[in-house]
């Protein structure tokens, strides 16, 4: 019974509750929608110090300024890279596979969003003042700011560097003590808002869903395995195939506890152990990696947007795509490697194009089944980016 009492499991069954009670006492699950608010409004409370302190610690665990400019430009590089890659996958399925949502009760929601000048764009990129930025959730910010710091935290002398990382390391551990927290409140969270937007919408959207979770793990699998097996057999200059054999555990073990932190351990083991990549190289990139490099995650929120538009019948304009192919790809480095915290950082996603958060109660109800494959992909790419960096660094693995 004990086994079963699990915050998966139950999330499953708030779920089937609040569609369930949707359908049966709309009028009650309407009233409820305040317990989803305050599920939302916990998710929105973390997310911020989060994203600061987890990005921190990824750059500031780094001994020198010499190892961050070797491996860290490196590895940053092929982050972007195959992050903003996985996004762009994600886009042009959605854009190729339209979403039928017309069963769907539309609202006639406009956004209106101010027309687009480089000039404004990159001058929005720079805070001017870094508390109004954490006050106001400005996640861009927050991220360019922590990667500031954390450089120049790096940079210290050991006697003023360590107590500060010491602080962090602390917080980070702290914060993500939070998070499972308020995760662990998600059977109730889910429940209201689940049963809330049945009340409002409809069953169809939860039934429309199959479409969204079919787009979701084709983009995932393209991307898995053509682009970054691919870029490992073109850049990295290694057969994709074999490497996968040796590596698999580690596939696995993200599946099953959708947590690239959780699954660390193991990657470590297998990438240095089994596919004797550099252990100096796979002791950097993949911990980092973990933190900042979330391919799969970057893919789903990028489809989950698109997808919410077209339920709330919201036409997305280029500009609009091209806003949310920029937060997905932030939102992804700022999610934390436990499960759901893609689900988190998808508030991001929505504010910045104008959708409403109550979509997420649409994506929730399967998004523990899409975290296992996301969460998958996320280590696929860690592992191929230890290879490509320890070919670049070494010249050869060692
Ligand atoms: N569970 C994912 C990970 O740990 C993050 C996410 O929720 O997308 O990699």
């Amino acid at each position: 019974m004990k086994r079963f009492l699990t915050v998966e499991n139950l999330t499953v069954v708030g779920i089937l509750l609040g569609i369930a009670g949707g359908i049966l006492v709309p009028d009650v699950m309407l009233s409820l929608k305040f317990i989803g608010d305050i599920f939302l409004n916990l998710l929105k409370m973390i997310v911020i110090p989060l994203i600061f302190v987890s990005i921190f610690m990824s750059i500031a665990s780094l001994s020198s300024i010499n190892d961050l400019k070797n491996m860290g430009s490196k590895a940053i590089l092929y982050y972007f890279m195959t992050t903003a890659l996985a996004v762009f996958t994600g886009i042009v399925i959605t854009n190729i596979i339209q979403f039928d949502v017309s069963s769907i009760q539309k609202t006639d929601q406009i956004i209106n969003v101010n027309s687009f000048t480089w000039e404004a764009f990159l001058n929005s990129l720079i805070p001017s003042n870094i508390f109004k930025s954490f006050a106001e959730g400005k996640a861009i910010h927050v991220i360019l700011f922590s990667i500031l710091f954390a450089v120049a935290v790096v940079g210290l002398m050991k006697n003023k560097k360590d107590p500060v990382v010491g602080f962090f390391d602390g917080s980070n551990d702290a914060l993500l003590k939070i998070a499972k927290w308020i995760i662990s409140l998600s059977p109730v969270g889910v429940f209201s808002l689940i049963g809330y937007v049945v009340a409002d919408k409809g069953i169809g959207v939860i039934l429309s869903l199959w479409q969204y979770v079919v787009v979701v793990i084709i983009g995932i699998l393209i991307h898995a395995v053509f682009n970054l097996g691919l870029i490992g057999y073109l850049v990295g200059k290694f057969n994709p195939l074999d490497y996968f054999k040796k590596v698999r555990e580690a596939i696995l073990v993200a599946f099953s506890t959708c947590s690239s932190s959780a699954t660390l351990p193991v990657s470590l083991e297998v990438a240095t152990e089994k596919a004797k990549v550099d252990k100096k190289v796979a002791g950097f990139v993949l911990p980092l990696g973990a933190t900042v490099n979330m391919d799969g995650t970057a893919l789903y929120e990028a489809v989950a947007a698109i997808f919410i538009a077209s339920v709330f019948g919201i036409e997305l304009s280029l500009f609009q795509q091209i806003i949310i192919f920029v937060t997905a790809t932030l939102a992804a480095i700022g999610a934390a490697s436990i499960p759901s915290a893609g689900l988190v950082t998808m508030t991001l996603v929505f504010s910045a194009v104008g959708l409403p958060l109550e979509g997420i109660a649409i994506i929730i109800a399967v998004d523990r089944f899409l975290d296992m494959f996301r969460t998958a992909t996320n280590v696929w790419g860690d592992l191929i980016g230890a290879k490509i960096v320890s070919r670049f660094v070494n010249g050869k693995d060692k």
